[in-house]
């Protein structure tokens, strides 16, 4: 492929990403705030097009890319992207996994000091008027057992992060996990059912697949500890929100925070009237350093491909 390759970015990205690709000489037609219907009008006449999250890469849209070579998400899961069609279409799909590693981990560890010292509830009291210290008995972190679930890039960072607090920590995950990194934190391997069964804390890290859509479901939450708390910041669809929502409400577990939910934005769900439920707006990688690795990796690996190095 040649340098003077078009490319459509449909959402805001980092400007990084588009110095580097004009640098190399690259044509940018950047439009954040695009629609599907003005991407199924244009999307025939670029090369590469990139996304972050709020744009849905649809079956009906790839179709109807035919000069498209390379499709780029700057982030980590591809599930607004349609990969069977941009396969039959011989589309590279890139993301970049290595952008949200440290920021969805420390997410993870805030949110669990948010459960375990109630800071929200705090702080909404404070700025209320309501000097309630002695309702917020917490509990520390340390010596507690975490289940990781899902150890790849994010669950491995959590793990150290974690080690770093003096948290005990339990690893699953469907491929072997590797030996040196096992031994550094001290990871206790295990099957999902004995990791739910210990943990104090539970954090998913998998990614959302027909084989782990409501893996968390009512009857694996039975099996936790009624103490036990429970952190999502993978995919909104690996929880049985339905599930958590009767199991908090009937003091099954102690907790849960969420960054991601099955329906996004989730301004309306119900959950939220509950008061051991915490949540954020899906911004697990919405960092300054998350963005700006992202789109540099981005960058650099649309540039590897067109001159064929990788
Ligand atoms: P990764 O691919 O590095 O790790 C995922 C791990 O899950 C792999 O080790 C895989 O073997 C394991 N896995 C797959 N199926 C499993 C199963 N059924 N049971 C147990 N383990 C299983 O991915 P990552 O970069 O660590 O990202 C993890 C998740 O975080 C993804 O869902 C991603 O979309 C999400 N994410 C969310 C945000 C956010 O803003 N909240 C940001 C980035 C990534």
């Amino acid at each position: 492929m040649s340098m003077n390759q078009s490319v459509l970015i449909c959402d805001q990205v980092n400007p990084i990403l588009n110095e580097i690709l004009k640098k190399n000489g690259l044509q940018i037609t950047y439009e954040p705030e695009i629609t599907p219907e003005q991407i199924a009008e244009k999307i025939e006449d670029f090369e590469v097009v990139i996304v972050r999250s709020r744009t849905k890469l649809t079956k009906e849209l790839i179709h109807k890319a035919d000069k498209c070579k390379i499709i780029a998400r700057v982030g980590v899961g591809l599930d607004n992207i349609d990969q069977t069609t941009a396969k039959e279409k011989n589309i590279r799909v890139i993301n970049a996994v290595e952008g949200a590693m440290n920021a969805v981990a420390e997410l993870v560890i805030g949110l669990m000091l948010s459960l375990a010292r109630e800071i929200p509830r705090a702080d909404r009291e404070v700025r209320n008027g309501n000097w309630i210290k002695k309702e917020l008995m917490g509990s520390e972190l340390r010596g507690k057992y975490l289940g990781i679930v899902g150890m790849g890039n994010i669950g491995k960072r959590l793990g150290r992060l974690a080690k770093a607090l003096n948290m005990n920590i339990i690893g699953y995950d469907v491929l072997p996990i590797d030996e040196g990194f096992a031994k550094e934190v001290g990871l206790m391997k295990a099957d999902l059912g004995t990791l739910l069964a210990s943990a104090d804390y539970v954090s998913l890290h998998v990614p959302l697949l027909d084989s782990t859509k409501h893996m968390i479901n009512a009857e694996k939450i039975s099996t936790m500890k009624n103490t036990a708390r429970i952190i999502n910041t993978s995919r909104g669809g690996v929880i049985d929100e339905d599930a958590l929502y009767n199991a908090l409400k009937d003091g099954v577990l102690g907790g849960a925070a969420l960054d991601v939910f099955e329906v996004e934005p989730a301004t309306s769900n119900k959950l939220k009237e509950l008061p051991n439920f915490i949540s954020t707006p899906h911004m697990g990688a919405q960092t300054k350093e998350a963005q700006s690795l992202a789109a540099n990796v981005i960058a650099e690996k649309i540039i590897q491909i067109i001159r064929g190095v990788i």
